[in-house]
């Protein structure tokens, strides 16, 4: 980076707060990560000067010898990992992936059926703002008023109703097990295609501690910087290589141009991360400290929805301490503490304020924290809200209590050794 400090120092000085404020706090952010020095490594190389439109040994380029060997090992790696006889790494992120999708099976106006935004789905999964709400007639489905759980038995109900030409399982706030099996045979019952975005649980499917969607998917797309640990970025993956032709297509020349052959180089790398052994162990850690962190927070008063959790993320209720999403987010983050706000399942309250957070354990697992310090982050957050409960106008003297702390152990526990 001395490169960038003499040409640009506005920018390194920015990079370097960046830093400092990843290494002095703590990351909760359910879909963030830390990827290691190789991965980002891998994007910081040559391979970003080249343009490589087309596919290994089908480029619309000269010159592409060495970054097909590239994209091969990522997708011969990323088919080890998931067990599956088709990959596109290309998405540029994981919108891109499921628009790249939307684009190979429907024609605008068809039908699709996904979760809605508040009840933890995400907005390419038919959201009004969003192009996949836009362009198709997009149907939503919840989570039983009950439980807060998946309700298969409403879905079956509304696909039946609408036969939707697509039907989406997965999102970005569910915290429990999906059914992968239950979503085929309604997507069967209505002949619909069934897409899995598994974004978020990517991690915990491939190493084996989440169902995989594979064998009941038509498609699955994922990012590949959520619980995989890799670079920001998409993939498509299939076991119908028929299907895998049209999403070829539809990727590039439909969506994309050029892929990002650094990021793909990143890709591979974290792919060959996650086939080691250790890959296992660190998910494993991620779900241990994920149940121990949603125990505290029942334990010092908040409700979880669902009542805990299956898998890296929760989300906490926080009507019972009487606060509201948005004032946590804020006081936790001067707390030395980052998370969102986010909508519980049927939130009385506006997307900007929301009665909950959402808490994850990917990125704070990674710098090492295990169990224990899992525990004391459980309380520390506690005492943030605790503290803002009783004094709403002016948390400040718990929040530099906390803050202090936070500080000692991330100084224990550096972002790159
Ligand atoms: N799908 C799910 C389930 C997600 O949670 C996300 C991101 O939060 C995406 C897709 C979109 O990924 P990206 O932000 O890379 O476009």
């Amino acid at each position: 980076t001395a490169a960038l400090a003499d040409i640009d120092p506005s920018i390194k000085a920015s990079v370097d707060r960046e830093f400092d404020r990843q290494e002095r706090q703590i990351e909760l952010i359910a879909s963030e990560n830390i990827v290691s020095k190789a991965v980002m490594q891998a994007q910081g190389t040559v391979l970003t000067n080249k343009y490589a439109e087309g596919y290994s040994g089908r480029r619309y380029y000269g010159g592409c010898e060495y970054v097909d060997e590239v994209e091969s090992l990522a997708i011969d790696r990323a088919k080890q990992l998931f067990n599956c006889e088709y990959v596109n790494v290309q998405p540029h992120s994981g919108a891109q992936a499921n628009g790249a999708v939307m684009m190979a099976l429907l024609q605008p106006g068809d039908t699709i059926l996904g979760m809605s935004l508040d009840a933890g789905g995400h907005l390419t999964h038919g959201a009004r703002p969003a192009q996949s709400g836009k362009w198709f007639n997009a149907v939503q489905y919840g989570v039983s008023e009950a439980d807060c759980r998946i309700d298969y038995d409403a879905i079956e109900a509304l696909a039946v109703e609408h036969k939707p030409k697509l039907i989406i399982a997965g999102g970005s706030a569910i915290p429990r097990e999906i059914d992968f099996a239950r979503f085929r045979e309604i997507a069967d019952k209505v002949d619909a295609y069934l897409m899995v975005d598994m974004a978020h649980i990517a991690g915990l499917i491939a190493t084996g501690k989440h169902p995989s969607p594979m064998p009941y998917a038509d498609v699955v797309t994922t990012t590949t910087h959520k619980t995989l640990r890799g670079p920001r970025g998409g993939m498509i993956l299939s076991n119908n290589l028929e299907l895998g032709k049209k999403i070829n297509s539809a990727v590039f020349p439909g969506l994309q141009g050029g892929p990002l052959m650094h990021v793909i180089a990143a890709k591979a790398v974290a792919f060959g991360e996650a086939l080691q052994p250790e890959f296992s162990d660190y998910i494993q850690n991620v779900l241990d400290n994920a149940r121990t962190l949603a125990e505290v927070m029942v334990e010092r008063g908040c409700d979880i929805v669902t009542g805990g959790t299956d898998t890296h993320l929760m989300l906490v209720d926080l009507r019972p301490k009487g606060l509201k999403g948005n004032a946590v987010e804020e006081s936790l983050e001067r707390a030395g503490i980052t998370c969102n706000k986010n909508g519980i399942p049927f939130d009385p309250e506006k997307p900007m304020v929301t009665s909950g957070i959402r808490l994850g354990t990917p990125a704070g697992t990674s710098r090492g924290f295990g169990v224990d310090e899992f525990r004391r982050i459980g309380h520390l957050i506690s005492d943030v809200l605790d503290g803002l409960a009783e004094n709403p106008e002016d948390n400040s003297k718990v929040e530099q209590q906390v803050r202090d702390e936070i500080e000692n152990l991330c100084k224990r526990f550096p972002l790159y050794r």
